[in-house]
């Protein structure tokens, strides 16, 4: 029987919710496809109802009575940056690691060297870049996640940030807060998205979800991806094509970040990009924190270069409390959130049951949650990880 070592969030400071009473809403909407035609997670069953907080220690991601039955042990830890973290005294003997990228526990080479009997470890969401993949390779070590989860969770997200800097929602925001009614100041920073040009970095599932929700704006959509999207997707949002990051950068006024962490995108948003940008362009970056020169994004929000940065993604995570991102002029960050919303968490929780029921009945993965298998990338992670940047901790 295996131990499966589960690595959450904490629970709200108040106290772990009941069910329905302490939450804002009864139900969330039931679906069944994305947009692909993927189905959504289809575990033998379910032991929690959807809406409700999963992602937190007391939510166990809704595994316990299905793993105990079948006579695994389950460990839920919170603790898990340093030496003598939970997490570094469980990972020992665990067959199971499970993880979200919200609450990252780095499975560094060193651990996956002291986690002698880990077999597979799983992302409870998108992007497995807190995963040493060359590691788990070496080690014949499964990596998978729940792909397309909470990818249109966070095309929500990012279409909010989008608007909220532009519009500059947040001053706005803080000056009816506060008592006051001074219009002129509420919108000296204030402008309107019609009309302005929009790039996307990466087109893939975030990616075209936003291209998707932002057309009706008004924009000109522009991108850029390793590979061009269809002729006719093109033609339907009237999207210009840039062959680079370089050539995007230069022609629009917001730029949305959608691409994972790998060696080629990791410290992409440097000091030289950023000054080839228009001045007071915008940046959301809901993909990963350290795509972006840190120092490079304060610098350019001080000097006016950009007018504003937003994203929910730091390097690393927890960000430490004086990280400069949380008070750089002009920002609009979230901690890690747009991925984990209660209908996201009820997805990845799914999705997560799915693989395990597959791991323990020696069923084959789903491909599109495969990063790596056999010593090898494989399936998705073949498609977008071959090239992995060093993970967080240890930049
Ligand atoms: P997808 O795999 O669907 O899309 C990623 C896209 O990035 C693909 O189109 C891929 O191109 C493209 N790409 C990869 N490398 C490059 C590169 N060097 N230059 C240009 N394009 C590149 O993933 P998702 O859209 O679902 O997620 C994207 C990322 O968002 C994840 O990797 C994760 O880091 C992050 N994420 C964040 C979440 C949050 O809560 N904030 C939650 C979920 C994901 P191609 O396929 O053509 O090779």
């Amino acid at each position: 029987m295996a131990k499966v070592l589960l690595v959450l969030y904490p629970d709200p400071v108040n106290g772990y919710p009941v069910f329905p009473k302490d939450y804002a809403r009864d139900t969330v909407p039931a679906l069944t496809d994305y947009p692909n035609g993927q189905t959504l997670p289809t575990p033998e069953a379910i032991d929690f109802t959807p809406g409700e907080l999963l992602g937190s220690v007391s939510g166990e991601l809704g595994l316990r009575s299905y793993l105990e039955a079948a006579g695994h042990e389950l460990v839920v830890i919170s603790d898990k940056d340093g030496v003598d973290s939970d997490f570094d005294r469980e990972l020992v003997d665990a067959d199971v690691i499970i993880s979200q990228p919200f609450w990252p526990a780095y499975l560094t080479p060193e651990r996956i060297e002291k986690a002698k009997n880990l077999k597979i470890a799983i992302t409870a969401g998108i992007g497995s870049d807190h995963v040493d993949l060359n590691a788990a390779n070496e080690h014949g070590i499964t990596v998978a996640e729940v792909t397309y989860s909470n990818s249109l969770a966070v095309a929500e997200h990012t279409v909010m940030q989008v608007l909220v800097l532009v519009r500059d929602f947040v001053r706005q925001h803080r000056i009816a807060v506060e008592g006051g009614w001074n219009i002129a100041d509420a919108v000296e920073r204030s402008y309107d998205l019609e009309g302005m040009d929009v790039g996307i970095f990466a087109a893939g599932r975030i990616g075209r979800a936003v291209i998707e929700r932002l057309a009706p704006f008004g924009v000109h959509l522009h991108y850029t991806d390793r590979f061009r999207l269809p002729a006719e997707y093109e033609e339907k949002y009237n999207l210009v094509f840039h062959e680079n990051i370089q050539e995007l950068v230069k022609n629009i006024d917001v730029l949305t970040v959608h691409a994972p962490l790998t060696e080629e995108t990791a410290g992409l948003l440097d000091g030289e990009l950023l000054s080839t940008m228009r001045r007071g362009a915008y940046i959301v970056n809901p993909a990963r924190g350290a795509i972006a020169d840190r120092d490079a994004i304060v610098r350019a929000l001080e000097s006016g270069q950009l007018a504003g940065y937003a994203g929910d993604v730091w390097a690393p995570q927890p960000a430490p409390a004086d990280h400069p991102w949380r008070s750089m002029p002009n920002n609009a960050m979230t901690t890690h959130t747009s991925g984990t919303s209660l209908p996201a968490q009820a997805k990845y929780a799914a999705g997560t049951r799915e693989i395990l029921e597959d791991f323990f009945s020696g069923r084959p993965l789903r491909p599109e949650y495969l990063i790596v298998e056999g010593g090898a990338y494989a399936g998705t992670g073949a498609h977008s990880y071959a090239k992995q940047a060093e993970p967080a901790e240890a930049q």
